[in-house]
């Protein structure tokens, strides 16, 4: 049998980059806030670079950390903290609703860059029990989750995530702030669930239809963009055809997929 080891090597296919600037980890910390009643969940704690603070705060704290050579090493610094819990899992498939209380969830975590739009596609499916999200993510994820009409990168993920959340991006991170160090600049952003919808899509599935379609050939009109999905309904849709994909506002997408929806309903 082997012994357990408390030396670990950073690896890539976890898109483990571990953090090192103490200055960059209490930053992060003082813009969560942390409450001692907070109900936390972090996501790739790794080493407990972000954890070992946060739980000085917050000692609710549960972690989901898919690499179980990281788990002794995790429990030899917070197995004293008795609500101290790691889920050994794959974040992409964890349940985060299990573990909303009558406190909702606080999401935090340095994510691996190579999963961190699906990964925030699964919480969003949770957004009702989420009371906020703090992630580290590769620079340009965060602009594009921040993206207005009109901007380069506003697309798919901007407008899932504005219908859900307002976006904050709070700072950015260097490379030298982590080891092994990434190729890419990365940054702070603050994910924090509406708590009334400011438009309502009817039927979300259509919603998430309508953007990806019209996604798909951003450098094509709507009418090419959307032809596929516009064969399957038997009417209009109020957007202006000649128009592209990234000029059309949050608000717009919903009244169109509205719009689908009603035809769908009434057919
Ligand atoms: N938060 C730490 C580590 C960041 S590296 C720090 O800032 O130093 C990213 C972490 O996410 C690693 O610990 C890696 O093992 C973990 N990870 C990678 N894929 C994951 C997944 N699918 N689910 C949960 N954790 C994952």
């Amino acid at each position: 049998m082997s012994k357990p080891t408390l030396i670990h090597k950073a690896r890539k296919r976890f898109g483990q980059n571990f953090l090192i600037d103490q200055g960059i980890i209490q930053h992060i910390v003082r813009s969560i806030r942390p409450k001692e009643t907070d109900n936390i969940i972090e996501i790739g704690p790794g080493k407990g670079a972000i954890t070992s603070l946060l739980i000085d705060e917050c000692p609710n704290l549960q972690v989901v950390e898919l690499d179980r050579d990281l788990v002794p090493i995790l429990l030899a610094q917070f197995a004293t903290y008795p609500n101290f819990k790691i889920h050994q899992t794959d974040a992409l498939k964890f349940d985060f609703g299990q573990l909303a209380t009558e406190q909702p969830l606080r999401v935090v975590g340095n994510l691996p860059y190579n999963i961190s739009t699906p990964l925030i596609f699964h919480l969003l499916s949770f957004q009702q029990q989420i009371r906020d999200m703090h992630f580290m993510l590769q620079k340009e994820v965060v602009d594009r989750l921040a993206a207005a009409p009109g901007d380069k990168n506003y697309g798919r993920l901007s407008v899932m995530t504005q219908y859900y959340c307002q976006v904050e991006w709070l700072f950015d991170v260097p490379p030298e702030s982590f080891r092994p160090m990434p190729k890419v600049n990365s940054a702070i952003v603050r994910l924090t669930p509406h708590q009334q919808l400011p438009y309502i899509a009817d039927n979300i599935d259509h919603l998430k239809q309508l953007v990806t379609a019209a996604f798909s050939q951003r450098r094509k009109t709507l009418r090419n963009a959307l032809k596929p999905l516009l064969e399957n309904f038997d009417g209009d849709i109020p957007l202006d055809l000649s128009r592209r994909a990234e000029s059309v506002s949050l608000e717009e997408y919903v009244q169109a997929s509205n719009a689908m929806t009603q035809q769908s309903t009434t057919l």
